[in-house]
């Protein structure tokens, strides 16, 4: 079968070739019931399943695109990994104690309109609130549905006036909801007030569009977005079922037009907990020139119960990976703690043990190696004057730009400890003086 002479679709619904490949007609017909998910599906569910449902559907709202839902293997439905991640479950109603509303505290690190500013150096700029479809393992869940608070142009253009503000924001990156729901015109029209602030170096995109709306990377999009460079596209591939062919063509597009592409999983029990289910998704990945960067450890947000995994889990895929595979296949795993913390990396152990001069180190055969430290090292002589070092424009190192572990390691810090701000020893001595 040649590419165009093959079905592109297998649902009960009969339309034109082309009305199927127009983003905006999926749009118009969401599947967001349960009656018109087995009507075009033609599965079904027993009349108790839809009864418990119910509940779970007036928390956390269906929305599945014709597309997405094409791809699930009806035959096998409650194992199926494009169900799992698109159809509501009775176990969403399933709440932990330690699960939390917001647990990246999203809301609480947002000093302007649309913007959350975590990390020294880049931000997210939340540019829509809309998504083409409702991923069931939403870290976002919490606002999913929420039509209230459209994001308008108004509140954007006050969160680019911060980024404006802010000469240390280097790195803006454009999430929602996903950007991509937006017209083509709103895009660039945001894109190129971000790209006129001088200090913003790169763009990034993040979109689920080439997972669940492939159609939406149309020529026109990415011929638009162009001239913009550099801008980053990453998105979110969970399973390599995903990668369709229309999928593979709206990434063939993106790169084609110059965008460095990279994917960003979520560890999902059922769907990916499996190094070979894993594996196999990266090396499409990479075939498909994306760069696999991370993979997530399931957040603690509520309703997400069913999906979560041990952290141990997330450790063994990456011992399968890594030295198995190329560097180029092999993500980073983060786990994004928990009050704001950011995205902390886990690894397996790969050092045993050390001495002054030498380090005890195993590879993934279990080969256990010795790495022997050099006997004069004379590190660089530095005055934390770095522009004049290196002879290019870039900021000094001195102890006040410093933060975190990389204080404590420097020697221009007089710092010796970072002390928690409620540490009751502390707080004694405080009193004391
Ligand atoms: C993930 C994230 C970023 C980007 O982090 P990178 O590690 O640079 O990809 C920035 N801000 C917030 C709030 C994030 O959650």
């Amino acid at each position: 079968m040649t590419e165009t002479d093959s079905p592109t679709h297998s649902l009960n619904i009969n339309i034109a070739d082309s009305k199927w490949k127009d983003w905006k007609w999926h749009l118009r017909h969401l599947i967001d019931t349960v009656d018109k998910f087995e009507k075009v599906t033609g599965a079904r569910l027993s009349s108790e399943d839809r009864k418990k449902l119910e509940e779970t559907l007036s928390l956390f709202p269906l929305a599945i695109t014709p597309y997405y839902a094409s791809l699930i293997d009806t035959d096998h439905l409650f194992n199926d990994p494009v169900f799992k991640q698109s159809f509501p479950s009775i176990h969403e109603l399933d709440l932990e104690s330690f699960e939390m509303d917001d647990p990246l505290h999203e809301d609480a690190d947002s000093p302007a309109p649309c913007i959350t500013h975590r990390y020294p150096d880049r931000v997210l700029l939340l540019v829509c609130n809309q998504c083409a479809m409702y991923c069931r393992h939403c870290t976002r869940k919490r606002k999913v549905g929420d039509t209230e608070q459209f994001v308008d142009m108004e509140e954007i253009d006050k969160g680019i006036a911060y980024i404006r503000e802010h000469k240390e924001i280097r790195d803006v990156l454009l999430s929602g909801g996903d950007p991509l729901m937006l017209d083509d015109e709103k895009i660039e029209a945001i894109i190129k007030k971000v790209r006129a602030i001088p200090h913003v170096e790169i763009i990034r995109l993040g979109s689920r569009m080439p997972v669940v709306l492939p159609y939406r990377i149309t020529n026109e999009l990415v011929e638009r977005l162009k001239p913009y460079h550099p801008i980053w596209f990453n998105t979110q591939f969970n399973h390599p079922r995903e990668l369709t062919r229309a999928s593979k063509k709206a990434l063939a597009k993106l790169a084609d037009a110059g965008f460095p592409l990279g994917n960003q999983s979520v560890l999902l029990a059922g769907v990916n907990d499996c190094p070979t289910i894993m594996k196999s998704l990266l090396h499409e990945l990479v075939k498909q020139r994306v760069r696999p960067y991370y993979i997530y450890q399931c957040d603690l947000s509520q309703g997400l119960s069913h999906f979560r995994t041990p952290v141990g889990k997330g450790i063994e895929i990456m011992e399968c990976l890594i030295g198995h595979t190329s560097g180029l296949c092999v993500p980073t795993f983060v786990i994004d703690a928990p009050g704001g913390g950011g995205k902390i990396p886990i690894m397996p152990h790969y050092i045993i043990s050390w001495s002054d001069h030498k380090v005890i180190l195993r590879n993934y055969e279990g080969v256990i190696t010795t790495y022997q430290g050099p006997d004069h090292y004379q590190p660089p002589d530095c005055n934390s004057h770095c522009s004049e070092c290196i002879n290019i424009a870039v900021e000094d190192r001195t102890e006040e730009k410093l933060i975190g572990i990389e204080k404590l390691l420097s020697d221009q810090s007089e710092t010796i400890t970072i002390v928690p701000c409620d540490n009751e020893r502390f707080n004694r001595r405080d009193d004391e003086s």
